[in-house]
This record gives structure tokens, C-alpha cells and sequence, in this order.
């Protein structure tokens, strides 16, 4: 992701005060875990800056069209993501009482405002599209996926390997003779 680097001026000087930063990125694909996805429209973002006091608060939504691959099936899968950014940046590293810097162990959320008055928000906004990405993409929420025997893509058809080893598993079963009791006079296709 380019950096989204904003500069906190005059406008944030005072407590309270707030101002919108919205913007298009151009980055065109990111990768998660196993997953490739391509962003065919780029990512828009569109958050709201406010100095709360102590540092200044970054707070917003994220939204992406995202192209991928489904989990289940292979066939190309998109979603939506819009997810919600939230990021503290502090002015200063906070001290524990004794004056201390702070345990760097502890589990810390936020960052700090740069030395030159900036904030960067490429983090907070990658982390928005991050977590907003499915742990498993489907094409559909009932995607069949591939026969584990043939390959063919269930949602296509029924490939028919499924009836062959229930076939089978029926041939070594104690009831494999009931498959040939006529208990239909009248269909004459019946074995
Ligand atoms: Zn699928
Ligand atoms: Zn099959």
C-alpha cells in the first residue's frame, strides 16, 4: 500500500477540533495468508481526524471491491469489504506513573504522531481491509465445490460419483441383496 501520510497542522491545533481526510488508493491487488486478491477499483477511504486531547484520533470507513478465488470450487469470487478504521496516534509516549516508558510487552493500540507532525494512516487502513477480508471466500454461500473423486465442479451438475461409491459402499454392506429385490413390479428398467 503507497504510505497515507497526513499532516496534522493548524486545523487540529486545539482539542476537538476535527478534520475528514477521504482519498482513493490505486493499489490494485493484496495478498492474505494462502489468498491473492486483486482490487480491481482501488480502495477508497474516508475518515474523520480529531484531536481528542492526549493525541489525535483517526476514525472511518474503508471500502474495497474485492476479486478472488473460491475456496470451495476454484471459480473466480468478489465481495464487498467495508470495513471500519480506528487508530489512536498519540503526541507523546505515554510514561506509567513513575515516569517510566511503558512496558513493551503490554498490549499497546495505538501509534504515535510523528516527530515532523505527521500521522500515517496506511497501517490503520490496512488493517480495516484486513480484517474485513472473509477467512474463506466462496463464489456462494452454498457452493458446492469440486467431486473429490473426479474434480468436476458440483455446482455445473452432478458429476454422478457420489451415487457410484454409495453404489459401492451399498455392494459390501449385509442389505446389498435388498438392491436387487424388485419392490416395484411395475418399472420394468429396474434390475
Ligand atoms: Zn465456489
Ligand atoms: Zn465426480
Amino acid at each position: 500500500m503507497e504510505p497515507i501520510v497526513v499532516t496534522i497542522d493548524e486545523r487540529l491545533a486545539n482539542p476537538g477540533d476535527t478534520v475528514p481526510v477521504a482519498g482513493h488508493i490505486a493499489q490494485d491487488s493484496y495478498s492474505l495468508g494462502e489468498h491473492e486478491f486483486s482490487l480491481p477499483s482501488g480502495i477508497d477511504y474516508d475518515v474523520v481526524l480529531t484531536n481528542a486531547g492526549e493525541g489525535i484520533l483517526a476514525s472511518g470507513i474503508l471500502k474495497a471491491h474485492v476479486d478472488g478465488t473460491c475456496d470451495r470450487c476454484l471459480d473466480p469470487a468478489s465481495f464487498d469489504v467495508a470495513g471500519e478504521v480506528d487508530e489512536y496516534y498519540l503526541f507523546e509516549e505515554p510514561t506509567t506513573e513513575d515516569g517510566t516508558a511503558t512496558d513493551e510487552d503490554e498490549d499497546v493500540d495505538f501509534e504515535l504522531v510523528g516527530e515532523d507532525d505527521t500521522i500515517d494512516l496506511t497501517g490503520a487502513l490496512q488493517s480495516a481491509l484486513i480484517m474485513e477480508t472473509p477467512y474463506v471466500v466462496l463464489c456462494r454461500e452454498d457452493c458446492k465445490g469440486l467431486c473429490p473423486t473426479c474434480g468436476a465442479n458440483l455446482n455445473e451438475g452432478d458429476c454422478g460419483c457420489a451415487a457410484k461409491a454409495a453404489d459401492a459402499a451399498m455392494g459390501e454392506s449385509p442389505f446389498a441383496a435388498l438392491k436387487d429385490l424388485d419392490l416395484d413390479a411395475g418399472d420394468g428398467r429396474r434390475r
